[in-house]
């Protein structure tokens, strides 16, 4: 088979639109149509991941393709928007149907759990690396920002930090154990939080997801808000898989690693006060939003350039 027959074969089904949908022509033109509804705007980042920089050499292609849609996917999470569509550009050393088999079910899997449809692609040959588009939708004017975090307001998270970032000590373990598994998973098949994210709209004054790190994610928030804030370390929320793991070092973990795909937000108290308690149950209050510039953890300075605190990919994955 052909490299346009085997990719029109794996990758035409997730062009699928199931039910009222934005797209409305996808794969096979020279471009792809979205209709954006009146009243909405369009929300739109694209990621590029490389083999050996941002994911291991031969890591698995059904874990990639997952792995690659949810961290695209992430940053609308982040943005308050609702997923739609997405385009996709892969370069391949050379077309091998089962590595593009995999890969397209891991990516299927979820386009289909996200709510993504592909719109449309491209693929080249030369060394592994893809990049992924995502579109999504939002009321006009509604996208959560990171320049919204305002002198008071408290600062969230949501579900529990570090776990991904303590899976690269386990990438080549032979037998993981149970924690071992739990973590590893967190890393292979992130899940952005995407209903957090529209619950968050109206709501939030300004947002992230952690990819990089709390620390360096929220310092992005400080920075674009002009603000400052405390930690407050005892609150920043890990698993008991990763507490059982890593012992006291937990938490540098919790504030340091990134790729979990957490949400981090800011929000007025009052606002916390009167959130419904299916959305109080998804986050954890960890600090607060001061006026002196800088993040303090229990009130000692971190750092908080750009990437200062956060993750270095390259070095952990390969
Ligand atoms: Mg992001």
């Amino acid at each position: 088979m052909g490299e346009f027959e085997l990719i029109r074969q794996y990758f035409l089904p997730l062009a699928r639109v199931r039910g009222s949908h934005s797209l409305v022509l996808g794969p096979g033109d020279d471009c792809a149509v979205q209709r954006i509804p009146p009243g909405s705007d369009l929300v739109f980042s694209i990621d590029t991941l490389v083999e050996g920089v941002h994911f291991p050499p031969g890591y698995r292609p059904d874990f990639l393709g997952w792995r690659a849609l949810a961290v695209a996917a992430s940053d609308l999470a982040a943005m308050g928007a609702t997923p739609s569509c997405f385009t996709l550009a892969l370069t391949l050393p050379a077309a091998r149907e089962p590595w593009l088999r995999d890969f397209a079910q891991g990516l299927g899997k979820a386009a289909e759990s996200f709510g993504l449809v592909l719109a449309g692609g491209d693929t080249t040959r030369g060394p592994l690396a893809l990049s992924i588009q995502v579109h999504g939708l939002v009321e006009q004017g509604a996208a959560l920002c990171r320049s919204g975090a305002r002198i008071g307001d408290l600062v969230v998270v949501s579900g529990t930090l570090g776990d991904a970032g303590a899976a690269l000590d386990y990438l080549d373990a032979g037998n993981p154990t149970a924690d071992e598994k739990f973590v590893l998973e967190r890393y292979h098949h992130p899940r952005p939080r995407l209903k957090l994210g529209v619950a968050l709209r109206g709501l939030a004054t300004a947002a992230i997801d952690v990819s990089d790190g709390l620390l360096a994610d929220l310092g992005h928030i400080l920075e674009a808000s002009a603000v400052g804030a405390n930690i407050d370390r005892a609150r920043v929320p890990v698993s008991p898989a990763l507490a059982r793991l890593k012992g006291e070092s937990a938490l540098d973990y919790a504030l340091h690693c990134g790729d979990d795909y957490e949400l981090c937000a800011a929000l007025p108290e009052a606002g916390w006060a009167a959130a419904p308690p299916s959305l109080k149950a998804q986050l954890t209050v960890i600090g607060v939003i001061e006026a002196e510039p800088g993040l303090r953890v229990d009130g000692i300075a971190v750092s908080s350039g750009s990437g200062a605190e956060g993750f270095d990919h390259f070095r952990r994955a390969t």
